[in-house]
């Protein structure tokens, strides 16, 4: 079956003095293709935890994660490398996954080249053509990431993972500690995405108003837990 589905998922940690806690505690989510969803919770309540197993950077304790009815759990690096194209992922701390020596259109370009198989112009076209929609300058592209501001290697991210045209999106805390304009074109960037290409998205954010703007349906997160679930239209 198509989609996102996690059953009874666990993810324990240790803290600082080696005793373990719950991370995660039997979550259960499911994202239809398509569907547009918002994680909330306050700080430390286990959203970037489920966010990083969900592609694949950790693994669950027990549980299980299904992506389009395949399971993850026991996926290689190899196996997850291979679905990089249908799932994509941003992250609040975009440089950790930029390189910072390349320019902004080689990080770009190289995702394009190995996820894609659109030829050397298509990509430049589709690299232009999202350059304009994030609000980024066109000269920014000559520029080693390392010389962008956060907020340009944040939206650089974002580009990046949407020029793959993926089938699922995670995007977690993509637009906190943007100014409010950055703030407003990345939300509807997603929102003119979401409606033409039909990308389903999980939408991590503490900003309950942005949620509210953006999502067919609102998950909220308490001390690793789902604890409540409403949806936008139904009220
Ligand atoms: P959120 O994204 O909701 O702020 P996180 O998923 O980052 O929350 O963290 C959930 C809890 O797990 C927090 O208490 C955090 O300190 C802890 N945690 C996250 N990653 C690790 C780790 N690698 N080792 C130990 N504790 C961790
Ligand atoms: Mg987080």
């Amino acid at each position: 079956m198509d989609g996102i589905l996690v059953e009874n998922l666990c993810k324990y940690y240790s803290n600082s003095s080696g005793e373990k806690f719950c991370a995660l505690q039997t979550v259960n989510l499911r994202i239809a293709s398509g569907e547009f969803v918002s994680l909330v919770g306050e700080s430390g309540c286990g959203k970037s935890t489920l966010a990083r197993i969900l592609i694949g950077a950790e693994r669950p304790d027990s549980g299980k994660f299904l992506l389009d009815g395949e399971d993850t759990t026991t996926w290689t690096y190899h196996q997850w490398r291979l679905r990089r194209h249908k799932l994509q992922a941003v992250f609040q701390d975009a440089a950790g996954t930029l390189n910072p020596c390349l320019s902004a259109y080689k990080n770009v370009e190289i995702a394009l080249a190995s996820l894609t198989k659109l030829s050397r112009s298509q990509r430049h076209d589709r690299i232009l053509e999202l350059m304009e929609r994030t609000n980024m300058r066109e000269e920014l592209l000559e520029v080693p990431v390392r010389q962008l501001s956060g907020g340009e290697q944040r939206r650089l991210a974002l580009l990046r993972a949407l020029s793959i045209n993926p089938s699922y999106l995670v995007l977690d805390e993509v637009i906190s500690g943007l100014d409010l304009i950055s703030s407003h074109s990345v939300l509807s960037l997603l929102e003119q995405y979401h409606k033409e290409l039909g990308c389903a998205c999980l939408f991590i954010t503490h900003d309950r108003d942005s949620a509210y703007r953006v999502s067919d349906r609102i998950i909220e997160m308490r001390q690793g837990s789902m604890i409540l679930e409403g949806s936008r239209k139904g009220g």
